[in-house]
């Protein structure tokens, strides 16, 4: 495989499981060193043993934990090139406008929104001493359209996610730091299996509207957070970057 990120010190939040395990994998082929932090402490260090990294474990929700995450990310590896902020829940069981309860909402913002804030407020000042950084923040599909589902609180937060990315890209470009958000559509990974466990249908339902006629493979996700970490993508910042099997075109 390519080397894009040789040397490269990349934080990924969520990296215990999905998309950011694949992308953990994906970032050390390219030769990346990688800082793997999760809640979770079996995965997240199964996944820095695997890939040969750094496991922290933290919530991206504690300011404090996350200030130092970062603290230690450059304490360990001398630099930060890449922050993708991942880590990420699903809405409840009935998130609609009419049932969804405020602090079932609360929590979501926070898990999937505040961690994001919080996660580009302190990688930021890193990058900054660099003069060069990327940012992949992860939202949704269900940031740039209803979804066939109703998913209030959750879409809600990953349309913050793709607001602030813009208004990050925009702000930080001239000082060489890249943000962007990444929009995946479903993808195979235990945060959807628990979605549709819950509700067969709704798989059936969902797939119905995704043109290319089946759910993404993390690893399509990861391949897609490479190019979006790498100098490849060097003219992209405060990009909405869609890998969504064409369900946002149909
Ligand atoms: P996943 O459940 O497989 O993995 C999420 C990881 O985040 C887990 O390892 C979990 O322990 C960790 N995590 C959760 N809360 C945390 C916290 N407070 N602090 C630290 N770590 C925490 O989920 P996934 O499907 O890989 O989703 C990753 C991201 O992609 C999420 O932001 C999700 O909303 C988004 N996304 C997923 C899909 C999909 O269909 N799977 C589609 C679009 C967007």
């Amino acid at each position: 495989m390519t080397q894009r990120l040789d040397g490269r010190v990349a934080v990924i939040t969520g990296a215990g499981s999905g998309i950011g395990l694949a992308t953990a994998r994906r970032f050390a082929a390219e030769g990346a060193k990688v800082v793997c932090v999760d809640l979770d402490p079996e995965t997240g260090a199964k996944a820095a043993n695997e890939v040969g990294g750094l496991f922290i474990q933290a919530d991206v929700t504690d300011e404090a934990a996350v200030r130092d995450l970062f603290q230690r990310a450059v304490d360990e590896y001398g630099r930060l090139d890449i922050t993708f902020n991942n880590a990420g829940i699903s809405p409840p069981d009935d998130d609609s406008i009419l049932t969804t309860g405020l602090e079932a909402w609360k929590r979501v913002q926070e898990v999937n929104l505040t961690s994001v804030y919080l996660c580009c407020k302190y990688a930021i000042p890193h990058m900054q001493r660099q003069g060069k950084g990327s940012i992949i923040n992860t939202a949704s599909f269900v940031a740039v359209m209803g979804a066939a589902t109703s998913q209030i609180s959750y879409s809600a937060s990953k349309g913050g996610v793709l607001a602030m990315s813009r208004e990050l890209g925009v702000q930080f470009a001239r000082e060489g730091i890249r943000v962007n958000a990444l929009c995946p559509g479903p993808v195979n990974t235990p945060l959807l299996q628990e979605l549709f466990a819950k509700d067969p249908e709704r798989a059936a339902r969902r797939l119905v509207h995704i043109p290319l006629g089946r759910f993404a493979e993390p690893e399509e996700i990861a391949a897609a957070v490479a190019f979006l970490a790498s100098d490849d993508s060097s003219f992209m910042t405060a990009n909405t970057f869609l890998v969504d099997g064409g369900i946002s075109g149909a």
